[in-house]
């Protein structure tokens, strides 16, 4: 069925291509013909080359820009409506063997209280995060013996099986070091929703300079593990660099090229992008990156994106209305932040501290239906068959239904007294 692993990794992420799109761009970006008939292309809603993406990020002209800007509000508006879901990390472990310059865990580093929670205390943090709500999961863990494979399936095992009165996590999303097919097969068996692996840079020189050690140093290990992935029979899958590590019109076309070469061997592109940023120290403007969330969105219209706690709560506005579709709430990015309490195991500073609750009623008060739905999850609609329903315009039914059904389901289960009267003043309108 796949024409499996055609290409590697220095083939699908060529150097060469990127260097000569960003040339091109640079050269172009003053095309106004040309920026017209791209964007034109983008308005059918059936997405844009990384050549012709980049020549939109590089356009200088604010008039053009503003209309890429309403383009993604309109896409964004069409294929999602005004649901957001909703998920919140849950960090496993922060062993690592890993050198990652850019994160705390890195196995270097002797200031950090080191952590792996037991399944006892997995059931905790669990029990926790079901209090607030949350149905859904990403699974955070650092490469380590600590934490092989056998950990991580044991873990999922045990938050699937969790029943509690308070609900029940319906997803699970996996975020793990690149790992062989095998492993990813035993994954798909334990019953994962998407696999996330961010890239970091595709710049392999960046790459390998903020990774000098550990087995995340290979590049082409690490950035062909989403290949494995799909072989392994997973074929939701979530892909993301690091922006403000090396330049972002690089990273950006790189990734492009990742969802176009996914989509060209598998025939299904990736499920979602995440668009994290190194903060505060970063090379990009918030305009810069709320250009680049609206040009993802009119380049993959059909692929999902997020936004985690990493930014603060005005830029989470900005680019929720320009693409972003699935958001963090309520989250912790240490081991056992949630009931365990471990101090001082954190990854990243947590710029949006609101609850979950807090998080709910700004997004209703924003006009957006906060969305628990993981209907596709449970009747097998992954791959291929989730994309093709999107593509058709199906889904869009399904998914303002259930979000409704599932908030409806929080508020009575979860929300405060004063989330419950704006919810249903909302759900009256
Ligand atoms: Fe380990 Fe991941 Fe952190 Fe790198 S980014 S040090 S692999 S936990
Ligand atoms: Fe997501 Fe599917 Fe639910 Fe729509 S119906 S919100 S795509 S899980």
């Amino acid at each position: 069925m796949y024409n499996a692993k055609s290409k590697t990794a220095e083939e699908f992420i060529d150097h060469r291509e990127i260097l000569d799109t960003l040339e091109y761009a640079e050269k172009n970006k003053g095309n106004y013909e040309l920026i017209s008939q791209i964007i034109s292309k983008a308005r059918e809603s059936k997405g844009l080359s990384h050549r012709e993406a980049s020549v939109l990020l590089a356009c200088e002209s604010e008039e053009h820009n503003r209309e890429v800007e309403k383009l993604a509000r309109e896409i964004k508006e069409k294929f999602y409506g005004k649901r957001i879901v909703m998920f919140a990390p849950l960090y496993l472990s922060n062993y690592c063997v890993n050198g990652c310059i850019y994160c705390p865990f890195h196995y270097k580093n002797k200031n950090i209280e080191r952590k792996k929670l037991s399944q006892e205390e997995i059931c905790r943090e669990v029990i926790a995060l079901q209090d607030m709500g949350h149905k859904r999961l990403a699974l955070e863990t650092g490469e380590s013996p600590e934490s092989p494979i056998e950990y991580v399936l044991e873990s999922i095992k045990t938050i699937y099986g969790i029943k509690h009165e308070n609900g029940v996590i319906r997803r699970v999303n996996v975020n793990i070091a690149a790992t062989t097919v095998e492993n990813y097969k035993k994954l798909k068996g334990a019953g994962i929703g998407t696999y996330i692996l961010f890239q970091e840079t595709y710049h392999k020189e960046t790459y390998e300079k903020l990774h000098p050690t550990g087995p995340k140093h290979d590049y082409a290990y690490h950035t062909e593990a989403m290949d494995r992935a799909m072989e392994g029979g997973i074929d939701d899958v979530g892909i993301g660099v690091l922006f403000g590590v090396h330049s972002y019109a690089y990273d950006f076309a790189g990734l492009l090229m990742h969802a176009e070469h996914l989509e060209e061997t598998f025939g299904v592109g990736p499920h979602t992008i995440s668009v994290p940023r190194v903060l505060p120290s970063n090379n990009m403007s918030e305009d810069t990156f709320a250009k680049i969330v609206a040009i993802i969105r009119i380049s993959v219209p059909y692929t999902g994106m997020i936004i985690s706690t990493r930014e603060p709560e005005q830029t989470r506005a900005r680019v929720l209305a320009l693409g972003v579709s699935q958001i963090s709430g309520g989250s912790r990015t240490s081991v056992g932040g949630y009931a365990v309490g471990t101090a001082n195991t954190s990854q990243f500073e947590v710029m949006d501290a609101r609850s979950l609750d807090e998080i709910v009623n700004w997004l209703i008060g924003l006009g957006y239906v906060p969305s628990f739905c993981t209907a596709c999850y449970s009747k097998g609609r992954t791959g291929d068959r989730f994309m093709s329903m999107v593509k058709s315009g199906k889904i869009a039914d399904f998914c303002n239904a259930n979000a409704l059904a599932t908030l409806k389901e929080y508020l009575r289960d979860y929300a405060s007294e004063e989330t419950k009267a704006l919810a249903e003043k909302m759900i009256e309108v």
